[in-house]
């Protein structure tokens, strides 16, 4: 099922090399998750360390647009916050959020990687269009019910895959 595999996985979106593993690998443009991929369920926050590795995305010349699935303000004020372009109410893993989160900063599918920490929508919408996807872990266990039910199915999924970089996960918050 090559539409459920990531083409990498990591520990925590800040494993992720700006300069190794976006503009190295031709990325010169991200489609980024939000919930428990940069912004904690638990907190409600986004991590001090993932507010860095943003900026570093950014410094490395790489366009991001926020793309997310929620419903309500968050994306918005978030999105305000951090002075990205944001795509919410997404309904991935279907294309029309895609479509729109790259025409919102001129990205073609070749140069573009959508990162997230969920198989069936970020990894599954990202392939639908052509798009390499990077998964991470959830920054935090704490998520939406059906979440949980969803994410117990992709773990079988994942299966003795492990993480790049998974110290990271032992110290995330
Ligand atoms: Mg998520």
């Amino acid at each position: 099922m090559a539409f459920l595999e990531p083409d990498r996985y990591f520990a925590r979106v800040t494993r992720i090399s700006p300069e190794d593993d976006l503009i190295g690998c031709g990325f010169t443009h991200m489609l980024l998750d939000m919930d428990n991929t940069i912004l904690s369920r638990a907190t409600h926050d986004i991590p001090r360390d993932v507010l860095a590795w943003l900026e570093q995305v950014r410094e490395a010349g790489v366009s991001v647009c926020l793309l997310s699935n929620n419903w309500h303000d968050v994306p918005y004020e978030w999105a305000k916050t951090l002075d990205l372009p944001v795509v919410a109410k997404a309904c991935k893993p279907l294309p029309h959020g895609y479509i729109a989160a790259r025409g919102k900063i001129g990205a073609r599918s070749a140069d573009t990687v959508v990162v997230g920490d969920q198989l069936s929508t970020d990894v599954v919408g990202a392939h639908l269009l052509g798009m390499k996807a990077y998964l991470v872990c959830p920054l935090v266990e704490q998520d939406l019910k059906h979440t949980q039910v969803v994410r117990a199915f992709e773990r079988m999924l994942l299966g003795a895959r492990s993480p790049e970089g998974v110290s990271a996960c032992e110290g995330r918050d």
